[in-house]
């Protein structure tokens, strides 16, 4: 790669500037100045330095949203083989892992990204970022049920807080409902309907932050836009 493309990359400066910065003999490779232009470096041997510091490409940032059907792990490998979310979006050739996990019998929004710091300020419990599901559940919740959803419930060793929960249709001995929780405690959803004594159906989860599952088909996935990374930055 020539040097004041290598420079850009690296976010040093535009090319045009670089090339400038080459010119005033602020660059070494392998602790030799290198005042010309189009020299050749690479990337995995060169130590390139610029006022004496080293500089690194930045690794490029992928935010992808997939819709993960039922019957795909979350994870990036499985020790007994079955399918996991990284097989959908095996097009992509960086090394991308998932944003939190739904579980192998919930579809919906899943992120993948290679960005780390994303991930932490995503699942990480401070943050509180909500999650919004559409679950199937068993029967029709009745308002004193509703009431202990939305206040907290007692799951095993922890008392959840305060979520969301409206329903949106009711059906011949089952009703749809719109959850929203920020916890990310394992199948906490599906405890919550379990213990207000409405066993979930199906759970799809539709949002995460502010980005929106619209309509993006089951097993296909997208880039984030610039505007939805800017959301979740
Ligand atoms: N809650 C659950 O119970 N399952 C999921 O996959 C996500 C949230």
């Amino acid at each position: 790669m020539r040097l004041q493309k290598f420079m850009a990359k690296a976010g040093i400066a535009s090319r045009r500037k670089s090339e400038k910065i080459i010119l005033d003999g602020r660059v070494t490779i392998n602790n030799t100045m290198i005042k010309e232009l189009g020299f050749k470096v690479d990337p995995k041997k060169d130590i390139i330095k610029v006022d004496n510091k080293k500089i690194f490409l930045e690794k490029e940032k992928i935010y992808i949203i997939l819709n993960k059907p039922v019957g795909y792990i979350t994870s990036v490998s499985d020790q007994f083989n079955r399918k996991t979310v990284i097989d959908l979006v095996s097009k992509v050739d960086q090394r991308i892992y998932p944003v939190g996990r739904l579980d192998y019998d919930t579809s919906g929004l899943l992120l993948l990204t290679n960005d780390g710091d994303l991930t932490y300020k995503m699942t990480h419990p401070s943050h509180e970022v909500n999650k919004t599901y559409i679950a199937e559940v068993k029967g029709i919740p009745n308002n004193e049920e509703l009431k202990q959803f939305k206040e907290g419930l007692k799951i095993e060793d922890y008392i959840t807080s305060p979520a969301d929960i409206n329903i949106i249709k009711k059906d011949k001995g089952k009703s749809t409902v719109k959850i929203t929780i920020h916890e990310g405690k394992n199948r906490q959803v599906r405890k919550m309907c379990e213990k207000i004594n409405h066993p979930v159906i199906k759970l799809k989860r539709v949002s995460f932050g502010d980005i929106r599952l619209n309509d993006l088909r089951e097993g296909d996935y997208r880039f984030l836009t610039d505007k939805e990374i800017r959301y979740i930055k």
